[in-house]
């Protein structure tokens, strides 16, 4: 398995050649040859990301069949089952990063920030999960930010919620403590823009 920075480089690469509009031929062939992946899979990294069909992880980082571990789901937040497919894939693989790749313009973040605002609205008890799951993140920046613009209020939050969402993997599961502690896994966040279809990576821990 390649290292954590190995495979940041390999993200960071990938997401340079989809701005670019270049195509791989690795990436390429991969997606060819998926039918060699039956006997078993290698993801060199996790990305738990959001929902958003604007955010297709394999196409913005330039990656086929086999190469990422992905977890989506709105606001790219951490629940017990996104925690526990973590834990799967990095002990069962050795896969040595983990991604949280929130997105400008996040909806879920958009909706917390609204509820915030006492513009409230019924929400079933499901969907109450994913915004009460952002919420503690983007309150501090609500203070932070009284006197900004819904663009600079937006996005601050976005990476805020992006930050949660690492430090809860961090420090919230046992399993992924020790693989930190022992240098096994590294967690970054990262933003990925719409509008430029560049990916940022945020501190890495
Ligand atoms: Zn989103």
């Amino acid at each position: 398995m390649i290292s954590a920075n190995d495979a940041l480089k390999e993200l960071r690469d990938g997401n340079r050649r989809f701005v670019g509009g270049e195509v791989d031929a690795a990436s390429m062939a991969s997606r060819a040859h998926q039918a060699e992946l039956s006997n078993g899979q290698n993801p060199f990294a996790i990305v738990l990301a959001c929902s958003d069909s604007r955010v297709p992880v394999e196409l913005v980082f330039d990656q086929g069949f086999g190469d990422l571990f992905v977890i989506r789901v709105a606001g790219n937040v951490v629940a017990p089952s996104q925690i526990g497919s973590i834990e799967f894939a990095a002990s069962q693989f050795g896969t040595n990063l983990v991604v949280v790749l929130g997105h400008s313009n996040c909806g879920a973040v958009i909706a917390t920030l609204k509820e915030l605002s006492l513009e409230k609205t019924h929400r079933s008890p499901n969907l109450r999960a994913i915004v009460d799951r952002v919420r503690p993140a983007i309150e501090p920046v609500l203070e932070t930010h009284r006197d900004s613009d819904v663009q600079t209020l937006t996005g601050a939050a976005v990476r805020a919620n992006i930050q949660a969402s690492v430090e809860r993997l961090s420090n919230g599961s046992l399993i992924l403590e020790q693989l930190l502690d022992d240098g096994e896994l590294t967690i970054v966040g990262a933003e990925y823009s719409i509008e430029t279809g560049k990916v940022e990576f945020l501190d890495e821990r």
